[in-house]
């Protein structure tokens, strides 16, 4: 029986011509994530608001940005999208507290919406504005209907901060459910040494267990815009979300 069984196995491996035509549609690892990265790239301004009743109502699938200031959010943007000052607008004196969109996907129909929400955490920041960014971040991961996915900066020097947890907290019944996705990026990964960076993904890893789920879909990775580090990873994450929903 073995000997019928290996030689079998042998006949169809050497068949080139069953081969030929699987091997010529599967994509590769390298193609999915030129795909991606094709895509990330076409990221262009749309519009920008103060308020949430200011966002366009859209079918779109948006995709969050959010992260404590300095955290990286805009450099991640940047090279993500593979352009030089595309998160710019967020640093734009008066325009810190907006939340910036970008349309991605072909010129006249776009597929879906990078939405850059301001950063968190400066200690300078008073009271009332803090209560008023809390409220502002809380309603849109509540409301924002077309959210499909979340992507959370986290210096992976610092790991979690109260603040970030936080604002897990007001997206955990989403992420819970299955109906948002969630990616954290461990940013600045080039300031670690290996077993810094081994430590960094296990305590986040802990933290996200906790609000994981059997529906949840949540990620971790290491992220360096200085290294090119995790780029294409989270490029092609991003793009399964909007593609293959
Ligand atoms: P944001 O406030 O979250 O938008 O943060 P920025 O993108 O402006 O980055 C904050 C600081 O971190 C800047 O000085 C960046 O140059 C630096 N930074 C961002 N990404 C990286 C990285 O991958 N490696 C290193 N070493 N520094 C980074």
């Amino acid at each position: 029986m073995m000997a019928l069984d290996d030689s079998m196995a042998e006949q169809n491996n050497s068949n080139p011509a069953a081969a030929a035509p699987s091997e010529s549609l599967v994509l590769t690892e390298a193609d999915l994530e030129k795909r991606a990265l094709g895509w990330a790239h076409t990221a262009r301004f749309r519009t920008t608001a103060s308020q949430l009743d200011q966002l366009p109502q859209t079918e779109l699938p948006e995709i969050a940005f959010v992260g404590r200031s300095n955290a990286g959010k805009s450099t991640a943007i940047n090279t993500l999208t593979q352009q030089k000052r595309l998160a710019f607008a967020s640093k734009t004196p008066g325009r810190t507290q907006h939340i910036n969109l970008f349309d991605l996907g072909p010129k006249i129909i776009p597929n879906a919406i990078f939405a850059d929400l301001p950063g968190y955490g400066y200690a300078a920041v008073a009271r009332g504005a803090k209560l008023r960014w809390q409220k502002v971040m809380a309603d849109y991961l509540d409301v924002r209907r077309s959210l499909v996915g979340v992507v959370l900066m986290v210096d992976s020097r610092q790991g979690f901060t109260d603040l970030d947890q936080q604002l897990m907290s007001f997206v955990a019944p989403r992420v819970g459910n299955g109906s948002v996705k969630l990616l954290v990026l461990l940013t600045k990964a080039d300031k670690l040494n290996r077993s810094e960076a081994a430590t960094a993904l296990a305590s986040a890893q802990a933290v996200l267990g906790e609000i994981t789920t059997d529906e949840a879909d949540v990620g971790v990775a290491l992220f360096s815009a200085l290294k090119k580090q995790g780029i294409g990873d989270a490029a092609m994450v991003l793009h399964s979300w909007v593609h293959e929903r």
